[in-house]
Order: structure tokens, then C-alpha cells, then sequence
């Protein structure tokens, strides 16, 4: 064994550890959001910060520089594992410590402000917050940018490798067909919801069953209730979250198998890669590219709907639809609202495309804080056709800026973009998967995405895992053909 294959094996037992420790602080998280007494809060914050300590010791570890640039990569998981190891550390050591400290105090300050300010509909209490973020992380996109562009250089922690430039294009080719087909179909009739009250055992019971039938391992994870759904975890341990509402049972059918959708990809990468850099979701996108093929392509679609009506009549009896076509207009519904979370499919990039507009104005200085509410409800008005009538409708509903996630919003789009683009190849190649979804079975479906996609985790690129399961350049046509296919058959248009 050479020097170089050695520096290899020992950066990659140092990092093996490193993984285990990052699920470990993961697996607090989970536990926050789901069991922990609520008096341990601040025993629960010293404990993440004890963990992240260790973390950020072992990632700035002066060893890490030192076998990076001796190992030698033998094939293309070793330079994979290498290009993922070398960018964070790269990451990690251009940003001073005392930048990412203050970006930590910050943020996690302007977290409780913003709640507060959503809470008493208070803008002008957050903006001096949200003011200092701003600045901290373009001080921050600064020194990781050299001398490109200030948002790529934060864009690019949560999809490595994307371009803005490109966003602004696929973008502005959604936006004109999204407003288009959202105005046509709110002038139609609109479909009749469900009626009644559903008791939370049966819920909850078809839940499970979903999740299984989307493909999850029950044996390598567990389902428990959380205020906002999250999956968390990645191996052999991946647990995922859902939530009840009596009169809404779709929130926790699709919440439930969005989360499945982001569990599945975990559960489904090479059992080679446990514990390495290639052992989770490649990107922010690609991880959304799989919920929202399962929840909306999948789940929402005729075929499936046709079986979830059966499910439903047999746990809960008459939902007060009476088809199975009444059924899948009533789960697609379209409809008004302000709230990003509990958009549609049609209305929910409309969204997206606002925040990416807004945030990248405020990261390139485009845009000043003090001007950011204005800015939000113009565009609201211009996309929308109605005025925002709160703070907490509008500019105040996300927790994402308060937190510093500048650059994360545009993966969600993203990855209903990838979805569109997966689901059109999954189609082509199994011609004949309505009979298979029209039975609630999932295998195949499941298996093509598990095959093509899910299994090489860390592998490749972002972009690059759509192109290899896809075999084409990924683009907003398939989803806007989609949409405007599915939509325009429910509405008649
Ligand atoms: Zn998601």
C-alpha cells in the first residue's frame, strides 16, 4: 500500500466517524420534534451545541487538509467521496470563526424575534434582525465567492454545482405558463371538497399503509406525529413525521407520503456507501425531486387517486364524494391563498419564484431590507391577483430568512422541475404503470426511481443525477406539460 492509498483510508475512517456524529445530531433534532419533555429545552440547546462543537472541530481539522492533498482516488466513488469531503472543508475553512459564530448567535436570535413578529403581525420588529442576516451572510457569500457571484455562492450549499443564471431562465419560463393556467382555472367551477370529520386513529392507520405501499422500510424507520412533517436520518435509520387535522385528511395522506418520498431516497442508496459522504441525498433539489414524485405525480395522480377513494370509503365510510373522479378534482383542488405550505401544485412554484426573486435582490444589495415588504406584496398582487391582507400571509410566513436559508427556496421549484422531468422518463419507460397505480401498487414505480436514481446517493453531481436517470438535460417543459395536461382535463379547460 502506498502513502497516498493510506492518507485515503485514513481520511475516510476519520470522516466515517464524522458521519456517525452528524446522524447523532441529526437524531437530537428528531427527538426535539417528537418526544422530548418540554421543560429539557435548555438542556436540549447546550446539548446541540456541545455536538456541534465536535462537529466543527473534526470538519476544520488541520488532518483533513493535510490527507486531501496526499489521498489519490482508485476509482469513482473514492474521487466522489474526495470532491464531497474537499468542498466542505473548503467551505468551512474560507468563512472566519468569528463570522461563523456570529452568524450562529445571529440567526438563532432572529429565529425567536421573527416567531415573535409573526405572532403580533409586526414587521418593522423583524427587519432590524432580518437587516443583520443579510448582511452577515453577504459578508459571509463574500469570502466563499472570490470573484463570482455573491447568491451562487449560497445557492451552492444547498445544490452544489447550480448556477443562478440558469434558475433565472428556467424561471422566468414557468412563471408566464403558471399564471396563465392558475387564472384559467380559478374562472372555472370549482370541485366539491370533502365533508365530514376524521377520526385520527384512521388517519393515522392509513398513513402507515401508505407509506409501505410508497416503499418504506418500517424495520429501518418509524412514524410519529410533528407539528410541521420532516424526515431526518439517512441508512438504516430514517424516520419520518406526519400530522392530523379532523377535517383534512389529505394533509396527513400527502404529508405522510411527501416525507416517505424523502425517506425512500435515504433508504434506497447503496448500503456501500453507509456512514460516507455518498450516503446521503446528493442536493436540496434532487432529495425534493423524490417527494414531490411521489406525493404529486404519483399520489395525486387518476390512477392512484382511484385506489386511495376505495381505501378511504373502507376506513371512514361516506367522505361525501360520490366517484372516483369527484374524488381526484377534489384532492387536486385549486384554490386561493396566501400561504405557501398549503399551496397546490399549480400555485405552489408561484410562490417560490417570489421568494428567489426577492432573496437574490437582497444578497446581490439589488434590494434593501427596509423596501423588502413592498416589494413582496407587489408581487404578490402581480402573480396572485389579490392584495395580502396580514404580515404573516406574506412576508412574515417563512422561517427560512430568519434562519439565514438564503438560496434555499429555489431547490424546492427545483426539484418539482426534476420531478417533472423524472416522471416523464419513469413514464416512457413503463408505458403501462396506470394499471400498477390504479391497484395502489408502487413497486415498479419505486424501483425505476430506486434503480435509475436513488441508489447512487452521493455519486455524481446534482444535475448529473437527473441527467444519468433521465438521459436528458433537465428542464421546466415536461412539469409545465404536466400540469398544464392534468389541470386542464380536471378543469375542463
Ligand atoms: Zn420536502
Amino acid at each position: 500500500m502506498t502513502a497516498n492509498t493510506d492518507a485515503y483510508a485514513e481520511l475516510m475512517a476519520f470522516q466515517h466517524e464524522t458521519e456517525a456524529l452528524g446522524q447523532i445530531a441529526g437524531r437530537l433534532g428528531w427527538d426535539q420534534e417528537t418526544m422530548m419533555p418540554a421543560g429539557a429545552t435548555p438542556q436540549r440547546a447546550e446539548e446541540h451545541a456541545a455536538i456541534a462543537n465536535v462537529l466543527h472541530a473534526r470538519q476544520t481539522d488541520p488532518r483533513v487538509g493535510e490527507w486531501l492533498d496526499r489521498a489519490v482516488a482508485a476509482d469513482a466513488v473514492a474521487a466522489a467521496n474526495l470532491r464531497h469531503i474537499r468542498r466542505s472543508y473548503d467551505r468551512t475553512m474560507k468563512v472566519p470563526a468569528r463570522l461563523a459564530a456570529e452568524l450562529a448567535r445571529t440567526t438563532s436570535l432572529a429565529h425567536r424575534v421573527w416567531a415573535q413578529a409573526r405572532a403580533d403581525e409586526d414587521v418593522a420588529a423583524f427587519l432590524p434582525m432580518l437587516d443583520k442576516v443579510v448582511t452577515l451572510r453577504r459578508e459571509e457569500a463574500a469570502c466563499l465567492a472570490g470573484d463570482g457571484d455573491l447568491y451562487d455562492a449560497l445557492h451552492d450549499d444547498y445544490e452544489p454545482g447550480n448556477k443562478s443564471a440558469d434558475l433565472v431562465t428556467m424561471f422566468a419560463a414557468l412563471r408566464p405558463r403558471l399564471v396563465a393556467l392558475r387564472t384559467a382555472i380559478l374562472a372555472r367551477h370549482q370541485p366539491a371538497p370533502l365533508r365530514g370529520t376524521f377520526d385520527e386513529a384512521g388517519q393515522l392507520k392509513l398513513s402507515r399503509l401508505l407509506a409501505q405501499t410508497f416503499g418504506y422500510d418500517m424495520d429501518k424507520g418509524r412514524i410519529d406525529k410533528a407539528v410541521h412533517p420532516f424526515s431526518s436520518g439517512s441508512g438504516l435509520d430514517v424516520r419520518i413525521t406526519t400530522r392530523t387535522s379532523p377535517t383534512d385528511p389529505f394533509n396527513c395522506f400527502y404529508s405522510t407520503i411527501h416525507e416517505v418520498g424523502h425517506a425512500c431516497y435515504e433508504q434506497g442508496i447503496d448500503a456501500d456507501y453507509l456512514l460516507t459522504p455518498l450516503g446521503n441525498g446528493v442536493s436540496m433539489g434532487v432529495h425534493e425531486s423524490q417527494s414531490r414524485i411521489y406525493e404529486n405525480q404519483l399520489g395525486r395522480s387518476r390512477a392512484f387517486t382511484g385506489w386511495l377513494y376505495g381505501q378511504m370509503r373502507d376506513t371512514f365510510g361516506d367522505i361525501g364524494v360520490t366517484s372516483e373522479e369527484a374524488f381526484h378534482a377534489a384532492v387536486n383542488r385549486v384554490h386561493n391563498g396566501y400561504i405557501r405550505t398549503e399551496a397546490d401544485e399549480v400555485q405552489y412554484n408561484l410562490h417560490v419564484l417570489l421568494r428567489f426573486d426577492l432573496e437574490r435582490a437582497l444578497v446581490t444589495g439589488d434590494l434593501a431590507v427596509a423596501d423588502l415588504e413592498a416589494a413582496w406584496n407587489d408581487r404578490f398582487l402581480a402573480d396572485f391577483g389579490f392584495a395580502v391582507d396580514k404580515p404573516s400571509n406574506g412576508i412574515l410566513q417563512d422561517v427560512h430568512w430568519s434562519e439565514g436559508l438564503f438560496g434555499y427556496f429555489p431547490t424546492y421549484t427545483l426539484g418539482n422541475v426534476y420531478a417533472g422531468c423524472l416522471h416523464a422518463a419513469m413514464r416512457a419507460a413503463l408505458p403501462d404503470l396506470d394499471d400498477d397505480l390504479s391497484r395502489g401498487d408502487l413497486a415498479r414505480a419505486t424501483g425505476w426511481l430506486r434503480k435509475n436514481l436513488q441508489r447512487h446517493g452521493g455519486l455524481r453531481e446534482p444535475r448529473a443525477t437527473i441527467i444519468h436517470a433521465t438521459g436528458a438535460e433537465p428542464s421546466e417543459g415536461p412539469l409545465l406539460d404536466y400540469l398544464e395536461a392534468k389541470f386542464g382535463a380536471i378543469y375542463g379547460l
